[in-house]
């Protein structure tokens, strides 16, 4: 059996601290190969790049971080990582650790969920993983729980179609009270456009935002966080609502209603 091969990218970008703790992480699992965005490629959600050359550089950084810097998004470097960097299909696609949480919303505006989700629809398992941190964050401990989850997903698979999208808590200890399974739930960036003037007179806006929750149920995303576990959440990337086309379908006619 050659040793495992995981492909590991994130949205933070090549010379991230995060996607660094987890190739670290995961190097003695199996071979490493680090695809990531030459530059910060958050919230791009699953953009790719189509009227554009793609451009990649091989780089390296310290204690056995090498890899490739793609001049695109995370799916951009998922599929070029797997149809062209990498010679056999890796067993696993990891992308992270992400600076800051995607739970609710965050999941389809996010670039690290989005690389997992590629892998996936690519054939190849997928976890991505982020931490509930944006000040001075610490990703010792989630590279631990990738760790963990690398190495059970390599051992039972992960059921076909099926990315997991995993968010490690901030606590004060830097630990986890435990794991907790659960559904996205529909927690949302406050969004509010930050007007500035700039050197030349003219008005621009920055978006700046808080993560506002209604939920309260345990086995919600980002209840759990809140709550101190580490919530696994497993995502599929098809957006057919079952219940609304078994109601759909029950109405009378349907299939004669065509004008
Ligand atoms: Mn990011």
């Amino acid at each position: 059996m050659p040793e495992p091969l995981i492909l590991v990218t994130n949205d933070d970008g090549f010379y991230a601290a995060g996607i660094y703790a987890l190739q670290q992480a995961l190097a003695d699992i199996g071979e490493t190969v680090v695809v990531a965005p030459e530059a910060e490629k958050s919230a791009v959600g699953h953009a790719i790049t189509i009227s554009n050359p793609i451009r990649i550089s091989e780089l390296e950084r310290e204690n056995g971080f090498s890899g490739y810097a793609v001049a695109g998004t995370p799916a951009d470097c998922v599929k070029l990582g797997i149809k062209v960097i990498v010679d056999r299909t890796p067993d696993l696609v990891v992308s992270g650790i992400n600076r800051g949480s995607n739970v609710g919303m965050s999941v389809l505006y996010s670039g690290t969920v989005s690389a997992a989700t590629e892998a996936v629809i690519l054939g190849v398992p997928a976890i991505a993983i982020s931490l509930d941190a944006w000040v001075r964050p610490d990703y010792s401990y989630a590279a631990k729980v990738a760790r963990q989850f690398v190495r059970r997903a390599l051992e039972k698979g992960i059921a076909r179609g099926v990315a997991l999208n995993i968010n490690v808590p901030k606590t004060p200890n830097g630990e986890a009270a435990g794991f907790r399974l659960t559904r996205q739930g529909t927690s949302n960036y406050e969004e509010r456009f930050d007007q500035r003037i700039d050197p030349r007179q003219n008005v621009y806006y920055w978006m700046d935002g808080e993560l506002v929750s209604n939920e309260s149920d345990p086995s919600v995303d980002d209840v759990a966080l809140r709550e101190g576990y580490v919530s696994v959440t497993p995502l599929h990337y098809n957006l057919t609502s079952e219940e609304s086309f078994a109601e759909l379908n029950s109405w009378e006619d349907f299939q004669d209603d065509a004008p």
